[in-house]
């Protein structure tokens, strides 16, 4: 027997198959789908078996593999052929496919050393002797359940050696999963009303279809509510549910809401250790849970016969992969959908203007809920025209934010405040000469981080002691410019003494689990006023806050992207959103330099439809998705002389081959340098791909055995 077996040469970004001779002894463990060891110039590797092939031709030696890994298969035919599509769709390997779809545990990858975890149990092999008191008393125990733990029967005397040396009872092993176990908390189960019914009926008479729903429900419609029925009675069914998140460590509540309604339920997120990610990953596949609810990459979890596929947040940017495979898991799931034959839902309060123009086309069916379900009321919205209005004491706060705060406080209500970034100021300038604290590995500015005292580089992770002398004038000059959460935590403090802050970003939640001890203690009232970044608009439901404030809704509304006002628009109604969730009225207070900006009037008057005419119109006429697609080619390398030599080859090309697309560039990216990598970017504007794919693929091969320079390709990119 001979097969063909994938292995990775990640130094070379190529794909190859090679062909091995299978001995007879390891034939019948061979399957498509599992990884096997190969010789390979004189190393050792994992590699997948792709081809069986009974009879093989050759002229040249071919090696014996060493041994079979997997008893089971890995890849099935669906998430084989799956990989096949990825790499088609992304060109990128079908290697680096197929390890993006897997778990750490079950990557061909050498060395990783995920094991799986057994516990020691006990049971009763043989009782055919008499047995002295404290023996009877293991016995007894042991009999209460039929097994029990070695390590528990230890506790209780130790005369459980001796009943195992003698045959009495015996040890067995059984897989353990590692798992977290989560608070029982009771949510309520509401009965949908009557548009939430609707929209329940319209899924459920099409569960076995592949049809894709956009659901338009603002924040609080109760969407979850709906997506828990749908998954009801998918699992009746007897099929199974993917459920899609942008990010659990936020999402924790949502978690714990699910698993308080179905019992079998897997998670799998970045968050989980390799074992807790493999064991999660097995229970999936051996078919023990009905629900898996995960990030991204959990939308190639191996689940078989599935339901329906739910996105929930779909217009997060969270759901594309900014690495080879540069892949979009709504695209992903739209591939699974038609293999399971089953309905996609992707839910937003603020669907992507792609997303909505997909429904108006009839691509996406398109559902809403435009109201909130229970008793809450949308949050009163107010802008605070900041060119208008002076700021307290040279603080971040103006007048009017600073009065609402007071009065909440007052009447004992809860806060959140945004401000869209971390650190203490977001640049080192020096007031004498204007120079600018930069990385030393990337093109950016450094962030002053003063419970540290160190200067950051948020791309790269580069970290040095603050500078107080300019290293270009050598003044004692260096001033901070810019204000990110810890000095807004800074002036809360001076301003409201004894209010208790909690402040969340990337830098206070770098500890397992403290997301979630976070949320917690504040939904318990804990604390007063929660600050953070992004990172707290999205999922939370406090039913006790009743204003958000957003310090500087201006900072999203300039980084240089076509989305960017698409993104501004999406944050202030997911922020305001937050306000006002239960009885009490919520107000939301947005700071602002650029009051008559389109995005923040519209989010101010919750304009969705608003919003998307206008910025369709300017999309139409910027040539910009979703009018037209885009493609960036990004080009890498250490070596700025020949990065610039072979960009404007690849440019000269692509315009040679490509003569119906627009072709913009080659520019710097934005930083142009990281960890000391230059990178240039040609973007590509069109309407039909035609032979796009077939260009690009070429290129790629045609710079694989360069060493030196480095080809990606993302299709509909979101950071340019
Ligand atoms: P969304 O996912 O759209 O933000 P949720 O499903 O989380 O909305 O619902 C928002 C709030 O309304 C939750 O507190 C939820 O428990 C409540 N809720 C949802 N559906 C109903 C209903 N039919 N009747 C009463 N309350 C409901
Ligand atoms: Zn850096």
């Amino acid at each position: 027997m001979y097969i063909k077996v994938l292995i990775e040469l990640s130094a070379f970004n190529i794909d190859k198959t090679f062909t091995y001779h299978v001995s007879d002894e390891l034939k019948d463990s061979i399957k498509v789908g599992i990884r096997v060891l190969v010789p390979f110039n004189n190393q050792k590797l994992e590699g997948f078996v792709l081809e069986i092939l009974d009879d093989f031709d050759n002229d040249y030696e071919i090696k014996d593999i060493l041994d079979v890994i997997d008893s089971e298969v890995i890849l099935n035919d669906e998430l084989l052929s799956l990989g096949k599509w990825l790499s088609d769709e992304t060109l990128s390997t079908l290697i680096s496919s197929y390890q993006a779809m897997l778990p750490k545990a079950l990557k061909a990858k050498n060395g990783s050393c995920v094991n799986i975890k057994y516990q020691k149990m006990i049971e009763i092999d043989n009782l055919n002797v008499e047995l002295s008191d404290k023996q009877q008393q293991i016995i007894d125990k042991i009999n209460e359940t039929g097994r029990c733990l070695y390590s528990e029967l230890k506790k209780i005397n130790s005369s459980v050696d001796t009943l195992l040396k003698k045959g009495i009872i015996k040890k067995i092993e059984i897989e353990e999963y590692r798992r977290e176990k989560y608070e029982n908390i009771e949510f309520p189960k509401y009965e949908l009303n009557d548009d939430q019914k609707n929209v329940f009926e319209e899924i459920k008479n099409n569960l076995g279809t592949d049809k894709n729903y956009l659901l338009f429900g603002i924040t609080g419609s109760g969407k979850t509510e709906v997506y828990m029925a749908l998954m009801d009675e998918v699992i009746k069914n007897n099929k199974t549910c993917l459920y899609l998140v942008p990010e659990i460590t936020l999402t924790n509540q949502l978690l714990k809401r699910i698993e308080s309604r179905f019992n079998r339920v897997a998670v799998l997120h970045s968050g989980l250790s390799d074992g807790e990610r493999f064991d999660e990953y097995r229970r999936i596949k051996k078919g023990e849970v009905d629900v898996v609810i995960g990030t991204r990459s959990s939308v190639f979890a191996p689940l078989s016969n599935i339901g329906i596929i739910i996105i929930d947040e779909a217009h997060s940017d969270n759901y594309l992969q900014d690495v080879m495979p540069r892949y979009d898991a709504i695209m992903v799931s739209k591939e699974r959908c038609k293999y399971h034959k089953c309905p996609l839902v992707l839910g937003s309060a603020t669907p992507t203007l792609d997303m909505y123009a997909r429904s108006m086309k009839g691509l996406y069916q398109l559902l809403t809920l435009d109201k909130r379900a229970g008793k809450a009321m949308l949050p009163n919205i107010i802008l605070c025209d900041m060119t208008q209005e002076e700021k307290i004491n040279k603080t971040s706060f103006s007048k009017t934010l600073y009065l609402m705060i007071k009065e909440k406080l007052n009447k004992k209500e809860q806060i959140i405040l945004l401000q869209n970034r971390r650190g203490y100021s977001s640049t080192l300038i020096c007031s004498n000469c204007g120079y600018v604290m930069k990385c030393p590995n990337c093109d950016i500015s450094l962030t002053y981080h003063k419970n540290k005292d160190l200067m950051r580089c948020h791309y790269c992770g580069y970290a040095n002691k603050k500078v107080e002398i300019c290293p270009k004038c050598h003044e004692k000059a260096m001033r901070e410019l810019g204000s990110g959460t810890e000095k807004i935590e800074e002036e809360i403090e001076k301003m409201f003494p004894t209010s208790r802050v909690l402040r969340m970003d990337l830098d206070t939640t770098t500890k397992r689990g403290s997301h979630d001890k976070m949320i917690t203690s504040f939904s318990k009232g804990e604390y007063d006023i929660l600050l953070g970044t992004q990172m707290i608009s999205k999922g939370l439901d406090f039913p006790n806050v009743t204003l958000v404030g957003i310090l500087n809704a201006d900072n999203s509304l300039f980084i240089p992207s076509y989305l960017s006002s698409e993104n501004t628009f999406s944050l202030l109604s997911q922020v305001a959103g937050r306000s006002g969730r239960s009885e009490k009225k919520g107000d939301v207070l947005i700071q602002t330099y650029n009051p008559d900006h389109y995005a923040i009037i519209y989010a101010k008057e919750n304009n969705y439809l608003g919003f998307y005419e206008k910025e369709m119109k300017e999309r139409l006429y910027g040539k910009y998705p979703p009018y037209f697609y885009l493609c960036e080619v990004i080009i890498k390398s250490k070596e700025y002389e020949l990065l610039s030599k072979e960009t404007n080859k690849i440019k000269n090309l692509l315009e040679g081959k490509l003569p119906d697309k627009i072709i913009i560039g080659p520019s710097m990216m934005h930083p142009f340098m990281v960890n000391k990598i230059y990178r240039f970017s040609i973007i590509m504007k069109y309407k039909k791909e035609l032979d796009l794919k077939k260009v690009l693929r070429d290129l790629i091969n045609h710079y694989k055995a360069n060493s030196k320079i480095k080809i990606e390709v993302s299709f509909n990119p979101h950071d340019i």
